[in-house]
């Protein structure tokens, strides 16, 4: 497999304490077979703690939420209590990948980064340069159409570019199409409002 990635995944690392809009608030952890294994024979204090938050429904392990949504094993200042007490190699799948993700086409491995990670926005918007991704067979990253060649496609022309054209119209169905989406936090609503005035 050719592996290809977006030229910043490497500069990604997790915010962690300093993250405004952390995962590890408002979203339900699957625990895969082995980690739960793990947490469900852990001895001591946290061991306990694992047991008492671990809750099994359909077959899948889960963390049972706090208040707020928030992962048991959150701290308030934004720390993960398991990799501070266990260190990194004990967090279960889901959390140790998060937000990376990988999809196979061919003999190519797409390696990505979701966009649901405010890092990982950060760093695709910090440079305005076009985005370039690296192969692993490549000396130098290339441009969305050298990689579309790559891929054995001829993309045509107009297809890769993207003019922007600014009207009411189109900024009013943006919004509209905005206000349809889950809100990230009580702010988001009101900035929407904000920009519809
Ligand atoms: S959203 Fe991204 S930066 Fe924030 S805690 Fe999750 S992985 Fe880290």
């Amino acid at each position: 497999m050719i592996c290809v990635y977006p030229d910043f995944y490497r500069r990604f690392a997790c915010k962690a304490g300093d993250c405004l809009h952390s995962c590890c608030r408002g979203w339900e952890i699957d625990v895969d077979e082995e980690s739960s294994a793990y947490y469900r024979t852990l001895p001591g204090k946290l061991g306990c703690e694992l047991r008492a938050a671990l809750k099994q429904e359909d077959g899948v392990w889960h963390f049972r939420l706090k208040d707020g949504d928030r992962c048991p094993f959150l701290r308030e200042d934004g720390l993960c209590r398991l990799i501070l007490e266990l260190g990194e190699q004990a967090l279960c799948d889901i959390c140790a990948l998060h937000p990376r993700f990988y999809g196979e086409l061919n003999e190519f491995e797409f390696c990505g980064l979701g966009l649901s990670c405010e890092k990982v926005c950060e760093l695709l918007l910090s440079s305005s340069e076009p985005l370039r991704f690296v192969l692993d067979d490549e000396p130098e990253p290339i441009d969305f159409a050298a990689l579309l060649r790559r891929m054995g496609l001829e993309p045509a022309e107009e297809l890769l570019r993207f003019t922007p054209r600014p009207t009411q119209g189109r900024y009013r169905e943006l919004l509209r199409r905005m206000a349809e989406t889950e809100p990230i936090d009580a702010a988001w609503p009101e900035e929407l409002a904000a920009l519809r005035e």
